[in-house]
């Protein structure tokens, strides 16, 4: 646990790590795509969400509050 996944070198203290699934890596060892959040449906990728992780619903549609 204390080696990168990807090129097995011993992680230094001040090392920038990156964990993806519980698996640890250097930052310099994989690359970062700031995309924000991709929806997947199923296997299909639906794209890349507008909202994050999402809102709730009455922000967005109006009248789910009710009376
Ligand atoms: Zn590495």
């Amino acid at each position: 646990m204390d080696e990168c996944n990807a090129c097995n070198e011993k992680f230094e203290w001040d090392d920038r790590l990156i964990i993806v699934e519980d698996k640890y890596y250097h930052k310099d060892c994989v690359t970062l795509y700031a995309t924000g959040y991709v929806a997947f449906l199923d296997d299909d990728p639906l794209g890349e969400t507008e909202n994050d992780d999402g809102q709730d619903a009455y922000e967005i549609i109006d009248g789910l509050l009710g009376d």
